[in-house]
């Protein structure tokens, strides 16, 4: 076990200075302070030995005194210190955001979403099976230009989308793509600045350095996750397609949420999960869609836009057709709900 240094934060600016004050030099995924949430992502990882930060910032306590669940205005505030299971419970959340219930709902067990967080869940770091083993000397999330062994190695759960020669891991939840479908943003507090920014640019693409994976500096903490108060959230879901039932990540997912007048399209958007490099927003698709009766061939069409840019490898190649079935399945599905 390597020795690391455990600090309880009582709020938020203490948070911020004890990770920010340590080593800035790094991007936030390889940072040596990392905070410490439910700890269902971090622990697993400094167990394996592929993430190792120095020191531990206990975020938990800001539980108390942070942002909830509530409304504000024009604006539903989501906390990011808030249980996945006290979210997916939230009646006016399962009335109002079905896309982000459901999102939460299918995640992992119930055991963990009991002590993750919703700041944590965006967070999580992909389920490539060379980057959570090290005895694998390729992977370049990992250890930045060591290769990329899931090229020509197993990668049937990899990503078609977003991908790069550097890296074709898939993101891995399913919350972040519900939150993209609803053009959320996200509250920064960092040990420089604060800023809100929209929850799309948080992921980057991995290009060539895929060990960057968010716009987030050492420090940087996500305090909330902002969601606009409409009528056509309530239309909304998340398809999740796997490999068994429950207790399983995504081979594709689809998070949805449609706007429609006279059972035309005024406004669709749409994110795509368990292909993708990143939370995807598939804008063309959205674009396809916009004033046209929701119909199976519309849905098709559109789906084909979402996928047109696919880059499959090897074991993967199955996915760009289970991806636009998946999108065709929500999409009527949404368009189909009474609200
Ligand atoms: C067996 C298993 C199955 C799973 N299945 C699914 C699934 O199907 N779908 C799914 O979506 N997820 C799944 N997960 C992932 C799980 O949802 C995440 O591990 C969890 O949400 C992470 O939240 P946490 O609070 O435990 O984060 P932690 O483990 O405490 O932290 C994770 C990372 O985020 C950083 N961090 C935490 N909070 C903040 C914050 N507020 N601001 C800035 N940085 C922060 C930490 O520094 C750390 O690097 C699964 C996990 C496991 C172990
Ligand atoms: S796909 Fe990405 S995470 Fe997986 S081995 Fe390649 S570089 Fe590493």
């Amino acid at each position: 076990m390597r020795p690391f240094l455990y600090q309880r934060a009582d709020n938020i600016a203490e948070a911020v200075q004890a990770a920010g004050n340590y080593g800035r030099d790094a991007p936030a995924t390889m940072a040596a302070a990392q905070f410490l949430a439910g700890g269902t992502t971090i622990l697993d990882l400094m167990k394996l030995d592929v993430m190792r930060p120095e020191r531990l910032v206990d975020i938990n306590r800001l539980e108390r005194t942070g942002t909830r669940i509530e409304r504000r205005d024009d604006t539903f505030y989501l906390g990011a210190f808030v249980t996945m299971a006290a979210a997916a419970g939230h009646a006016e959340i399962r009335r109002n955001y079905p896309v982000v219930a459901q999102s939460l709902d299918l995640a992992a067990s119930p055991q963990i979403r009991n002590m993750a967080t919703l700041g944590g869940n965006v967070l999580q770091r992909t389920r490539c099976n060379y980057f959570r083993n090290p005895s694998w000397g390729s992977c370049n999330k990992r250890e930045p230009g060591s290769g990329c062994a899931a090229l020509d190695g197993v990668n049937r759960r990899h990503a078609v989308l977003g991908v790069s020669d550097h890296c074709i891991a898939a993101y891995p939840g399913d919350f972040a793509q519900a939150l993209v479908a609803l053009d959320a943003s996200v509250e920064i507090v960092g040990p420089d600045r604060q800023r809100v920014i929209p929850f799309e640019q948080l992921h980057c693409l991995p290009e060539d350095t895929p060990h960057i994976e968010t716009v987030l500096a050492p420090g940087d903490l996500i305090v909330a996750f902002r969601l606009p108060v409409a009528a056509w959230t309530r239309r909304s879901l998340y398809l999740k397609i796997r490999d068994r039932q429950s207790y399983e990540f995504a081979l594709a997912s689809a998070a949805v949420a449609l706007d429609l007048a006279d059972g035309k399209v005024s406004e669709a958007r749409i994110a795509l999960g368990g292909v993708a490099a990143k939370p995807w927003r598939a804008r063309e698709a959205e674009a396809a869609l916009n004033g046209r009766t929701l119909d199976e061939a519309a849905a098709r069409n559109a789906a084909e836009t979402a996928f047109a840019a696919a880059r499959p490898h090897g074991d993967n190649g199955y996915k760009p057709e289970l991806g636009k079935r998946t999108l065709v399945r929500a999409l009527l599905q949404a368009s189909q709900l009474s609200v």
